[in-house]
């Protein structure tokens, strides 16, 4: 080590590459040592997005959704759901049974100059894609149908039919859309075109739906989990605790006893408070994002960012000569290495028993890599396992949400492509969880299925069902 550090002869170093490269990269293993203190610092960060006085510079914003109630499963009718927030837009119709959800949907793609352009462009294009959808579905003449907007980025609500985008996350950067109130920018864009009619009972992050859909099957569901496109996390707060809106009474003036916080806490870390585990490799993925120094957590985690870690790490190790016998251009260019590949990889460690690295060969091979041995395809699968450390990140995360609780049994519903495609983490998210959470407390994780479709519908669904209650 010393000698690559001096930058000595190669031959030495070469002859036991592994064991350097494992030494490389433990800065990716973090200590349950570590993880209590993140998550020690995770809560006083959600404590300070709670107090009013603290609230406006808080890192974890812990926004309230307004969302008081979970589904009681006795809500009926059909609903419209929008759902945007990841690389597609959809549009659902939803009828809700006994117990069952009925969705007939259409997912439409949201091209780059779209995420990207102006704010009306964007809105007008959601308009149009439900236009076209009422018009397939023969929805035109029909009543006005409730509609549920799963919008997933940070919003400040101020009900539940009301919310200013904070900042835009993930690949999208539409202008005139942050500091506005998106449920405002979506009716206009409907008068623009004069042949749709919406009536928006709801808007509501993807964490929320996930959370409302899981509660629907399963009523102990208190926690929404998504490990998608982006992370983020909501829960079921008591009311006392949420000091910054003390002074909300709902409608018929009464004080909800809980309310569902939408914690962003994808933001964790932006004021500094990770830098103690983050790495240099963390560093470069921020830098080269469309928002450095945000997300700073979401970046640790999410499926936007995981391939892209993995890649700079593989860049490191072969610019240091230690894979792909020093020849780094290649894998040098920024997001050749999608999250899937890591999946892909981490796939074929599990079920490839004769070790060809078939799969693995052909990855690096495509992406151009023309010097790959063998002894390279174990260490770059060696490099993807090390996604475990966005598992147990989130799962330290949630251990904080549990801890912070302290019910008795909570359901934790779960969505998102990492979630459900990636082959080791939803085990190992679970595994830690286990480790982290404090004694005599349990609880379950439950896939939520299609919870920002289904969940809008509920939200909505719930809206109505109180609304009706109140008029009878
Ligand atoms: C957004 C959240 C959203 C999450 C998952 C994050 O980037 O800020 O609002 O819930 O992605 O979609
Ligand atoms: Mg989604």
């Amino acid at each position: 080590i010393a000698a690559v550090k001096k930058g000595r002869p190669v031959a030495l170093v070469l002859s036991r590459p592994r064991d350097l490269i494992h030494e490389v990269c433990q800065k990716l293993l973090l200590s349950d040592q570590q993880l209590r203190r993140m998550m020690v610092a995770m809560e006083k960060s959600m404590e300070k997005g709670l107090d009013r006085e603290t609230a406006s510079t808080a890192a974890v914003r812990m926004l309230p959704s307004y969302v008081c109630a979970v589904p009681n499963g006795t809500e009926r009718g059909g609903f419209l759901a929008l759902d945007l927030g990841g690389t597609n837009f959809r549009v659902l119709l939803i009828r809700l049974k006994e117990k069952e959800a009925e969705m007939t949907g259409k997912i439409f793609r949201v091209p780059e100059n779209i995420m990207r352009g102006t704010g009306e462009a964007l809105f007008d294009h959601i308009a149009d894609c439900m236009a076209k959808f009422m018009q397939e579905h023969d929805l035109k003449d029909a009543q006005k149908l409730p509609l549920g907007f799963t919008f997933s980025f940070p919003c400040a609500q101020e009900g539940l039919t009301k919310g200013k985008l904070i900042n835009w996350t993930k690949g999208f950067n539409a202008s005139g859309v942050e500091g506005a109130d998106v449920v405002t920018l979506l009716r206009e864009a409907c008068q623009r075109r004069r042949d749709i009619d919406i009536d928006v009972v709801a808007l509501l992050n993807d964490t929320v739906g996930t959370l409302m859909a899981c509660a629907f099957v399963e009523n102990s569901c208190q926690i929404g989990v998504i490990v998608g496109t982006g992370t983020n996390a909501c829960y079921m707060e008591r009311f006392d605790r949420i000091s910054k809106i003390s002074d909300y009474v709902d409608e018929e003036g009464l004080v909800p006893e809980e309310m569902i916080i939408n914690t962003e806490w994808g933001a964790f870390g932006d004021d500094g408070a990770m830098d103690f585990i983050r790495t240099e490799w963390d560093d470069v993925v921020d830098r080269q994002s469309i928002n450095p120094g945000k997300q700073v957590f979401e970046k640790m985690i999410s499926g936007m960012y995981m391939g892209e870690i993995t890649r700079v790490v593989l860049e490191d190790l072969a610019r240091q000569k230690l894979l792909f016998g020093g020849n780094f251009e290649a894998i040098s260019r920024p997001h050749c290495f999608p999250t899937k590949y890591v999946s892909e990889i981490e796939n074929e460690l599990l079920e490839d028993e004769d070790r060809t690295f078939q799969k693995t060969f052909q990855i690096l091979e495509d992406i151009g890599i023309e010097t790959v041995s063998s002894n390279d395809c174990v260490n770059v699968a060696y490099v993807c396992s090390l996604g475990f450390r966005a598992a147990h990140l989130t799962a330290a995360g949630i251990a904080v949400l549990l801890n912070r609780m302290g019910k008795p049994f909570v359901t934790v519903g779960l969505d998102g492509s990492v979630y459900r495609f990636h082959p080791t983490y939803p085990k190992l998210l679970d595994e830690k969880i286990e480790q982290l959470v404090n004694k005599g407390l349990q609880y379950q994780l439950m896939l939520s299925e299609d919870g920002s479709g289904r969940g809008a519908a509920l939200v909505a669904a719930v809206a109505t069902r109180l609304k009706l209650e109140k008029l009878v």
